[in-house]
């Protein structure tokens, strides 16, 4: 059972409706042409509309399905652990050091388990359920595997989670916490193959890509992340920022935002605002920079402490998303990104996992080279928390300092940290 609203999934690229067929793969008529795409939800805006009232959210849960009027499953039926309605928190020290006039962070890592993937597979988990699949199966060695792992669990359904030879034992043993069924590949791309075959061979549920070139996530489960946007539009009062920031692997998560926002446009409640992307290996950059709808591989050529997005292929989403919106795409380095990250933390107390750094890395990029005005209103999707990456960044801190006694103690904190308590 689907939502009353939900009129139909057509092709983001050409609009072709998806009919009855399985949708997890993308639109065929584009691939027959070479030009990979998704497919997204289309809803009746008019009907969704008093949904979206003060008066009628009012009486809502603070979570993301206050929203269901444009998800494709009702607040009653859906697989929750309670995702959504995370903080939108103010930076002022950060926007001072960075040169920006207003920033927020969304603070994702504050979702069940600990990432905004939690969003999409509440409703991924939920179709699945409702479609009678045997599993969930994904390929990830980060967010979306624990949040796959954790809605599999919450819906009585098992987990298959793919994962690579390089994967962070702290990760592996979180997702296998959750009683997933972990299973590791030779080399990344076996993960992909094995996951299309417990699609098309066990009619498994997808909760990520397994498409060669990527297209993304299914309509249903990018509509999850349709609400990240729509809570920023709430907690600003009821407008969009000038600019929302975010990591981009695949670009589901600016995608879903980008749809809730042009969403909230057609309903005349909302402008929508522009958007940017940060990648690591640059095939969006390049894309975007050409001019071109389709987005070519990129040369990986060095390891990233950006992990959750260090793919070699950006997505046609993504194009859409960052044209659509009159945003921009942005390459950046392991340093900026690390010292994005410090400074978060320096400046805010907040401890963003090293790829969800890479969004304020790319909004400095974008101060620095004039692109953006100072004078903007800027959001920084921090997509999740800091302990998923903690191996990464684990050779940037000291050995803990041991003190054997009061004197020894004061030595200690002035030598390991610099910190003399005596010193007025
Ligand atoms: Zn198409």
């Amino acid at each position: 059972m689907s939502q009353e609203t939900l009129l139909r999934i057509e092709c983001i690229r050409c609009g072709a409706s998806a009919g009855q067929a399985p949708f997890h793969a993308g639109c065929p008529l584009c691939a027959e042409r070479d030009e990979h795409a998704n497919f997204r939800t289309v809803y009746d805006l008019e009907r969704a509309r008093p949904a979206f009232e003060p008066e009628a959210m009012a009486g809502r849960e603070v979570d993301m399905w206050r929203y269901d009027a444009l998800l494709p499953f009702a607040a009653g039926e859906a697989v929750s652990l309670g995702e959504g309605g995370t903080p939108l928190v103010a930076a002022p020290r950060l926007a001072r050091r960075v040169g920006v006039r207003v920033l927020w962070i969304k603070d994702e890592s504050r979702n069940p388990t600990w990432s905004f993937k939690d969003r999409s597979n509440a409703v991924g988990a939920t179709h699945a359920r409702a479609l009678g699949s045997p599993a969930l199966v994904v390929s990830s060695t980060g967010n979306a595997a624990a949040a796959t792992a954790a809605y599999a669990r919450r819906a009585g359904i098992p987990a298959i989670v793919l994962v690579a030879k390089s994967v962070d034992p702290i990760m592996s043993g979180f997702v296998q916490s959750y009683g997933a069924h972990v299973v590791m590949t030779e080399t990344k791309p076996d993960r992909w193959v094995m996951m299309k075959h417990c699609v098309e061979a066990w009619d498994c549920y997808p909760t990520g890509n397994y498409q060669t070139p990527p297209v993304g996530l299914n309509p249903y489960m990018t509509d999850g992340y349709k609400t990240i946007g729509f809570e920023i539009w709430e907690q600003l009062g009821r407008r969009a920022p000038d600019w929302i920031f975010a990591p981009a692997g695949y670009t589901n998560g600016l995608a879903g935002i980008f749809q809730g926002f042009q969403e909230l446009a057609a309903m005349g409640l909302a402008a929508v605002p522009h958007l940017g992307a940060a990648e690591i290996y640059g095939s969006l950059v390049r894309a975007i920079e050409e001019g071109s709808d389709v987005v070519q591989p990129a040369r990986i050529d060095r390891p990233t402490v950006a992990i959750s997005i260090g793919t070699s292929q950006n997505t046609y989403q993504a194009v859409a998303a960052i044209r659509g919106s009159g945003g921009t795409a942005t390459q950046v380095a392991d340093e900026e990104i690390l010292s994005a990250q410090e400074r978060m933390i320096e400046s805010e107390g907040m401890f963003p996992e090293t790829t969800s750094a890479t969004g304020l890395a790319a909004l400095i990029r974008e101060l620095e080279a004039g692109r953006i005005s100072r004078d903007a209103e800027v959001v920084i999707v921090m997509t999740s928390t800091g302990l998923k990456s903690l191996n990464v960044t684990a050779h940037l801190r000291p050995p803990v300092p041991m003190a054997h006694s009061v004197e020894s103690f004061s030595e200690v904190l002035k030598a390991t940290y610099g910190f003399n308590p005596e010193a007025e």
